[in-house]
């Protein structure tokens, strides 16, 4: 809760200062209301049809409940915005699957500069906190420099990095850290993987090739495959994320950078545009600033 409270304070400030704005001129709820608030939630980034649809609702909900005062209305306001989050989703869940007995695989995708390593370092840290046996496999071969900071951060966690030559075929790299994870009996496999979008097909093809390395060795794996995007972006992480699920099955979403953001209302975008679970947040930059995503404390954050 202490982290969203801090991680959220941009989009609280425009987000939550002009919700604060609109309940010090509150009068009545009448339509200039519901107009502002309308207005308030898009410039939040929860996208335009979500901002229609939340204060359709609202407006519904406020009549049924006859809510007339500030707080009333308020607090329905809170509360229609985590059901909607919920029952966007109600069918999945928030969790990392794990596999029942033997390692768990999760692959990490999306384009550069998103921070996929830097989700990888610090779930490393956190698992290996928890007493979990973890590797990591450097998959991004291609970009300089990607293989170095993945073993950085591996140092940071005290966890061991499987790494091959930059350039060399990420697809054999993931077959040689399956390899040790089943050896040594490790918990956790997190592979962090290339992203460039430019060459779409090809890094398609490259996802799909380490999928099946993956799944011959370990029957049922990967058991995530995360699509981590960068919430600074805004409705471009929306376009990009509809690009990778056109062409690979993504099983959860790591939103980034959410503390850099005044738009943390992407994440509504998010969950009602894919239907796919936000499973993490990023709330910083430092080992710590990763967080399982919690609708609850999510929207209690923007408003607090
Ligand atoms: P990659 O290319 O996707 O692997 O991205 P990196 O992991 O290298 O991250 C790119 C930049 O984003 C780095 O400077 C990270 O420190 C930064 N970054 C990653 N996650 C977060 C976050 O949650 N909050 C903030 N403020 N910065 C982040």
């Amino acid at each position: 809760e202490e982290k969203y409270d801090k991680g959220l304070e941009k989009s609280r400030k425009t987000f939550g200062d002009r919700l604060n704005a609109l309940f010090a001129n509150f009068r009545t709820v009448d339509e200039d209301f519901f107009d502002d608030l309308e207005e308030t939630l898009i410039g939040a980034d929860v996208g335009y049809e979500m901002a229609v649809k939340l204060s359709d609702e609202l407006r519904d909900e406020v009549k049924l409940r006859n809510a007339k005062s500030q707080q009333e209305v308020a607090q329905t306001i809170v509360e229609k915005l985590v059901n909607i989050y919920e029952a966007e989703g109600a069918d999945e869940n928030n969790e990392i699957n794990f596999a029942p007995e033997g390692p768990t695989v999760i692959l990490f995708v999306g384009v550069n500069g998103v921070g996929k390593t830097t989700t990888v370092g610090k779930l490393a840290h956190q698992y290996k906190e928890e007493g979990k046996k973890v590797v990591l496999a450097a998959a991004d071969t291609f970009r300089a420099g990607a293989i170095e900071q993945l073993q950085v951060w591996g140092e940071r966690a005290g966890v061991p990095v499987v790494a091959g030559k930059a350039q060399s075929d990420p697809a054999a790299v993931v077959y040689d850290a399956v390899q040790k994870a089943k050896r040594d009996h490790d918990d956790v496999l997190l592979v962090d993987t290339a992203g460039r979008l430019q060459n779409k097909v090809n890094l398609m093809n490259e996802l799909e090739k380490i999928k099946r390395v993956i799944a011959r060795e370990i029957p049922d794996a990967p058991h995530e495959v995360l699509l981590v995007l960068d919430s600074t972006t805004g409705q471009n992480a929306l376009i990009q994320a509809k690009q990778f699920k056109e062409t690979t099955a993504v099983s959860g979403i790591v939103l980034t950078k959410l503390d850099g953001t005044a738009k943390g209302g992407i994440v509504l975008a998010i969950r009602s545009e894919l239907k796919v679970p936000v499973k993490l947040v990023g709330l910083g930059e430092q080992i710590n600033d990763l967080q399982p995503f919690d609708a609850n404390a999510f929207v209690y954050g923007l408003f607090k």
